[in-house]
């Protein structure tokens, strides 16, 4: 018999998956699309988390108001297009981040920090923030906090290409990643069309942080991450004028690992640990200079963790 496109698996010739991404409240009532993890979808390499916050025009005292709050485990690593949010943390740092530029904080053994949007006549915001699981050998680091106001970039078929994390097109990124993954940043600057060179060993997902483009002809949007399953040597991008994609990617992870509130850790006795020693004072320092409320870890004992990774 001949192959047609009946004969393809659910997912398409690609292998492509579509994660819808849902709402997520932050904090005083700020809601965020968050794409990872999910149901369907618990990693990308390891990137094991994204929130894409706006774009939102806000209000006086609106905005992004996160309160000091722990995480063990993980780097964080934000990417700010529009809009200013100050970040403070336990090691003493205070950042305002712009747009075009990154904070990365490493959390290791344990940080605690604080956001706020800048807004005392209203403002705009627009973000991503992921988190980036540490591999074993650092997941107990001392923690750390690095700010870099310029990326690498580069223009090549249409778009405006910045290099967050990793190396590509010749480039490095200079924010401290541990597990080799790669982040981009692609903005049409009119209607683009270019083809893609990946690295057939990672897995990779694409999400639109504004307007529409498509993926080997497969339509993306804001609402859905298109994951991108290994074995893939390029793809086929195009964007409407202005389109915004985000692209991350790495080598698939041997186990997932365990992530709960925000906290990523191997076992569920090191979160237990690190949600008492937050709610008790000990571990994670103060972070000074903000008028946010701590938040407080939820009640941990009565949650069923996963006994083990790789489920
Ligand atoms: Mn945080």
């Amino acid at each position: 018999m001949t192959h047609s496109t009946s004969d393809l698996p659910a997912g398409g010739a690609a292998g492509f998956e579509r994660v819808p991404v849902r709402a997520a409240e932050i904090g005083a009532g700020f809601t965020v699309a968050r794409a990872l993890p999910s149901a369907r979808r618990r990693t990308v390499g390891a990137w094991c988390f994204l929130d894409h916050a706006g774009p939102v025009k806000f209000a006086p005292g609106g905005g992004m108001k996160v309160g000091p709050h722990p995480h063990i485990g993980l780097q964080t690593f934000t990417w700010m297009i529009d809009g200013e949010v100050l970040h403070r943390d336990s090691l003493g740092s205070e950042q305002l981040i712009r747009p075009g530029e990154v904070n990365l904080m490493t959390a290791g053994r344990g940080i605690a920090h604080s956001e706020e949007s800048i807004d005392g006549t209203g403002g705009a915001l627009h973000a991503a923030q992921l988190w980036i699981a540490l591999p074993d050998a650092q997941r107990h680091c001392e923690p750390a906090f690095s700010h870099h106001p310029v990326l690498p970039a580069l223009d090549a078929g249409g778009f405006r290409i910045t290099v967050l994390v990793g190396d590509a097109f010749g480039l490095h990124a200079p924010p401290r990643v541990y597990s080799a993954p790669v982040g981009l940043d692609f903005v049409a600057q009119h209607g683009a069309r270019s083809v893609l060179a990946l690295d057939p060993g990672f897995e990779h997902a694409l999400l639109c942080l504004s307007g529409r483009a498509s993926v080997d002809g497969t339509p993306l949007d804001p609402e859905a991450l298109l994951y991108v399953p290994p074995g893939r040597s390029g793809l086929k991008l195009a964007a409407d004028p202005g389109c915004r994609l985000l692209l991350i990617g790495g080598a698939p992870l041997a186990a997932p690992p365990l992530i709960w509130w925000n906290f990523v850790a191997c076992t569920a006795d090191e979160i237990m640990a690190a949600a008492d020693d937050w709610n008790a004072g000990r571990r994670f320092g103060a972070v000074t200079g903000t008028a946010l409320a701590r938040i407080a870890a939820p009640e941990v004992k009565s949650l069923k963790l996963r006994p083990e990774r790789g489920r």
